[in-house]
């Protein structure tokens, strides 16, 4: 008999395409995924470790699970993810509901897990078998057929910032063979894909070699770029260090890399960037925007900050601003820093609250600022979009343009999975709305 799964995702998009390998996988073990928690056999918390808080949020979940279980026979609880590497036996210690805690290299393991499980017998898996898992996974083929996927081509981090988990919770970086990321991409072209983003926590690190020969990010794009029915490339998330020249090039010769780049930078200050072990300067920050925009002026950069890490000073968080009037980011996250446990710069002294919060609504003005300009740019413009799907209850398509806004419109469903023209009426901080031109 099917039995069912309801896995809820957590964070980031490697853990979405996490989610979706975890369903490939179970599937062979005879689940069905459902949307209705209240019904499932088994349910996944596929946790994310990066912002506050993030422990206590899965606590709160198995809360809900209990009591939405009070009557009934109890599911599986499954905690993968970020959370269930940094806290493994922790968890389990702590909440005995849970029966397993997989941390996101051992992913291959989750049928053996769910298939040996037994009531009240907690078992975890953390360890870091980054090989195994991608080689189990390589022979499942990815059954997603969205018409913009996610496909992980690299995983782990050897930077170690001394803000950041990762190191932790993802393990060394880790490049998966060329071939291997090809195959999975036709696959996914087959399912009807259109437009894949390929993800790393350090995707333009991607290093594989093969007969001595090195493969870049670059010739996987090139490569990605000759399959005609795929129509667009992106990739996140980079890190400033790795946009070396074979990239900054693809801006040059590969019409299908959209022209929008995501390179965090967390501080405009030198002095912060050392503190926080990021390996690059501001200048050589600007100067990869600058190399890139000499060579196609039309692309648009979003980035990611750190407000108030600790040492920042008052001109450090205005160099900050600083370089956000000069890079003009269209789009951008900002975050008051956070210690997390287990990081160099969790014992740190913080900032004072009111000033940290006053210095994230200033830098957040000028970046929603600079976004809703940008947006209002396009109002009055033939945009062309790529049409995902029909939105939920509502005459409306959604779609993405070049720069990954998102874009509702007034159109034909039968355009669902093309690019069209589409004339942008009206827009605000975050969508364009329009109508097919
Ligand atoms: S480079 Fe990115 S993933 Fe690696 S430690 Fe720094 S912030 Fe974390």
């Amino acid at each position: 008999m099917e039995k069912k799964i309801f896995i809820k995702t957590f964070g980031c998009q490697m853990n979405e395409y996490d989610s979706n390998r975890i369903y490939d996988s179970v599937k062979s073990i005879g689940f069905i995924k459902t949307d209705d928690q209240k019904n499932a056999d088994c349910v996944v918390l596929n946790t994310c470790h990066i912002r506050d808080k993030s422990k206590e949020k899965v606590y709160h979940e198995i809360g809900r699970v209990k009591k939405n279980y009070k009557q009934k026979h109890k599911p599986i609880v499954v905690v993968a993810g970020c959370v269930a590497q940094a806290e493994n036996q922790e968890m389990l210690k702590r909440e005995p509901y849970i029966d397993i805690v997989i941390g996101p290299q051992s992913y291959h393991k989750i049928n053996e897990l769910i298939k040996k499980f037994e009531p009240h017998r907690q078992e975890e898996e953390t360890e870091f078998d980054t090989i195994s898992k991608f080689e189990y996974f390589d022979v499942i083929k990815n059954k997603t057929n969205k018409i913009s996927s996610f496909l992980t081509i690299q995983e782990g981090c050897d930077k170690f910032c001394h803000f950041c988990v990762v190191p932790f919770t993802r393990g060394p970086e880790y490049s998966r063979p060329f071939k291997k990321i090809l195959y999975e991409a036709e696959t996914l072209i087959k399912n009807g894909t259109k437009e894949i983003t390929l993800l790393g926590q350090n995707v333009n690190a991607y290093s594989f070699f093969e007969n001595s020969k090195e493969y870049r990010i670059s010739n996987l794009i090139n490569e990605l770029a000759k399959y005609s029915e795929l129509k667009r490339i992106r990739y996140t998330t980079s890190h400033p260090r790795d946009m070396t020249d074979d990239l900054i090039d693809c801006y040059a010769n590969n019409k299908k890399l959209m022209p929008f780049v995501h390179l965090p930078i967390q501080s405009g200050s030198n002095k912060i960037l050392k503190l926080m072990n990021r390996k690059h300067t501001v200048e050589e920050y600007i100067n990869t925007c600058e190399k890139i925009k000499k060579i196609n002026a039309k692309v648009e950069f979003s980035s990611d900050f750190i407000i108030s890490y600790p040492g920042e000073t008052s001109d450090d968080f205005n160099d900050t601003l600083s370089l956000i009037k000069k890079i003009k980011f269209i789009n951008s996250y900002s975050f008051i820093f956070s210690p997390r446990p287990g990081t160099k710069a969790a014992g740190l002294n913080m900032i004072d609250k009111e000033i940290s919060k006053e210095r994230l609504n200033e830098i957040q003005k000028k970046l929603f600022d600079h976004q809703k300009n940008k947006n209002k740019s396009f109002e009055g413009e033939i945009v062309e979009v790529l049409v995902e799907n029909k939105i939920k209850n509502q005459p409306k398509l959604f779609g993405r343009n070049k720069f990954n806004n998102s874009v509702i419109f007034s159109g034909n469903n039968n355009d669902i999975g093309k690019i069209i023209k589409v004339k942008i009426k009206s827009t605000n901080q975050n969508t364009l709305f329009g109508e097919a031109a």
